[in-house]
């Protein structure tokens, strides 16, 4: 259903490469026809990215591009590939889009990105050890501070670092990032407050939030780098405000957090 007259073709089923397409006459002006866009994403980030128990890449930014792309009628790919690898391949021009649970940042703005409507709002807050004495910045003096690699969970603990005195060590995941102040080496890391929520939450995860160590936060994105994929983000907003409405949002949000 909703296929449209005059589509060059099905493009439903059609395998990601097709060029030399057997019609040699220019296609109508389908400006995604045949186009599988390559969305990067994170590795470990619950629940927005991870594997599951059956081995599957799925939550909630998984989700929420399969119903968008389906109600726009695009085809994509994943790569999954961590956060800054992430920037840095859209940087590159290597995947089109970033959805990575990546907050919309006036700083990001001014170096070029552009983003989509905001889809889920986040803060980020300092996570401790369980049964650890540090309630405050204050106790963080002369300690170290784990942080991932181009977030803004790095760029919160940056900004405060030198006024309460500790260090920093720069992590490619949050697992690696957990397990620095897990095993004793760091007095606390920074993470994104759902994602350190439902790691806890799991069991898995020895760590605790204390109260009070969280920024701001910002509404999380679907970022772009290349204006010529401002058709792409269209779609995305597009998508976006028809599964709000649909209730598929909701739906997908309840299916990982509660
Ligand atoms: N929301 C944070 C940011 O945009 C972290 C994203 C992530 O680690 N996937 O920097």
């Amino acid at each position: 259903c909703g296929s449209k007259e005059g589509a060059p073709s099905a493009d439903t089923e059609a395998p990601a490469q097709t060029e030399g397409a057997e019609n040699e006459e220019a296609p109508a002006a389908d400006t995604t026809g045949g186009k599988t866009w390559i969305v990067a994403m994170d590795t470990v980030f619950p629940p927005f990215e991870f594997t599951n128990e059956s081995g599957e890449f799925v939550g909630i930014d998984v989700d929420l591009l399969k119903a968008i792309a389906e109600d726009q009628g695009f085809e994509y790919e994943i790569q999954s590939v961590g956060f800054d690898a992430a920037l840095a391949a859209v940087e590159a021009g290597q995947a089109d889009a970033l959805l990575a649970g990546a907050s919309i940042t006036e700083e990001r703005i001014n170096n070029g990105w552009i983003f989509s409507d905001g889809y889920y709002n986040a803060t980020q807050t300092f996570a401790v050890a369980a049964g650890s004495e540090i309630k405050s910045f204050e106790d963080l003096a002369g300690k170290n501070v784990a942080v991932k690699n181009g977030t803004e969970g790095k760029t919160f603990a940056e900004s405060i670092k030198d006024e309460y005195g500790f260090t920093i060590s720069v992590f490619e995941d949050s697992p690696n990032m957990y397990q620095d102040v897990i095993g004793g080496n760091s007095a606390a890391c920074v993470e994104d407050t759902p994602i350190m929520e439902a790691s806890i939450k799991t069991g898995n995860v020895a760590l605790e939030i204390p109260e009070g160590m969280t920024n701001e936060g910002a509404a999380y994105g679907f970022g772009i780098k290349d204006e010529a994929n401002q058709v792409l983000l269209d779609m995305f907003n597009a998508g976006l405000k028809s599964i709000r409405e649909n209730g598929t949002y909701d739906e997908i949000i309840a299916k990982y957090v509660n």
